[in-house]
């Protein structure tokens, strides 16, 4: 478990913050049942960018999970990405604050490809205090509350003990950028990392990415330049609570809103940095 950082979210105590925990699955849940049905029926998509997609899925799950949230946290704040997509900016308050990705992994919900997931995380002073990340095709649910562990099915997970750079588990995605500088980028930098680490993989949803490194299934991730809060805010902290790290792939603090984002176990946090600073 991470010590409970400064910040406004000690105003709340345990029970408290285990009640916004409870109410967030119970809309996970029921964005989760939305994405069941979609998943096995033909999708009605849309570009936001080249290979940006967006469909009626995603729309319809946001829209359930701030009707539910906002029944019961009325006075709350709220960040979704299709409501992003919608209305542009957006700002991050010390207020309690809802971020959301109703469904990350659009592109392998339209490919029938099934890691797909509700994404719920709740800030508080800025600082990720309650995640939900829900895979309703595979039937995964992880969970973690700043200062009181994380769950993967309700069992308490850990990030991996791998202390071997050559023996880890690389995770990244390729982004939905397809100029030439950011493909360069994007592929040397995996070139390079390619022959320090076992090997790697690229499951189509940073939320489910951290997870993978909270329950040892994987050892290190980054991406940068995806989309936006949404796809971390409920990952940092469950990555956290097992024990594991979420930095700036420079080796910097974690920034939620700066959309580049790092994870690894706890032992390879230090050698991981290298290597991305090399592949820079
Ligand atoms: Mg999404
Ligand atoms: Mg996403």
């Amino acid at each position: 478990m991470a010590e409970p950082e400064s910040g406004m979210g000690e105003n709340y105590d345990a029970s408290a913050l285990a009640g916004f925990l409870a109410v967030a699955v119970e809309a996970a849940k029921g964005a989760g049942e939305i994405i069941r049905k979609g998943f096995y029926q033909t999708k009605h998509v849309e570009h936001k960018g080249q290979v940006d997609l967006v469909t009626e899925t995603d729309k319809a799950c946001e829209e359930l999970i701030f009707n539910y949230l906002k029944k019961h946290y009325p006075c709350h704040k709220f960040i979704g990405e299709e409501t992003s997509a919608a209305l542009g900016v957006f700002e991050l308050t010390d207020e309690p604050t809802w971020i959301v990705d109703p469904l990350d992994g659009t592109t392998n919900f339209v490919h029938g490809f099934p890691f797909v997931c509700v994404s719920i995380g709740l800030t508080i002073g800025k600082v990720p205090t309650v995640g939900v990340v829900y895979n309703p095709i595979i039937e995964e649910l992880f969970t973690g509350v700043l200062g009181q562990g994380a769950f993967f099915n309700g069992n308490p997970i850990k990030a991996s003990s791998q202390n071997e750079l050559i023996k880890a588990l690389l995770v990244t995605e390729v982004g939905t950028k397809r100029d030439k500088e950011t493909v360069n980028d994007t592929t040397n930098k995996i070139n390079k990392l390619l022959y320090k680490v076992r090997s790697l993989r690229m499951c189509g949803s940073l939320a489910l990415n951290f997870c993978g490194i909270a329950c040892g299934r994987l050892d290190l991730c980054y991406e940068i330049g995806f989309g936006g809060p949404w796809d971390v805010a409920a990952g940092a902290v469950i990555v956290r609570e097992a024990g594991g790290h979420v930095f700036d792939p420079s080796g910097g603090d974690f920034d939620l809103m700066s959309q580049r984002a790092a994870a690894s176990n706890s032992h390879l946090k230090d050698a991981f940095i290298r290597e991305l600073n090399k592949s820079e």
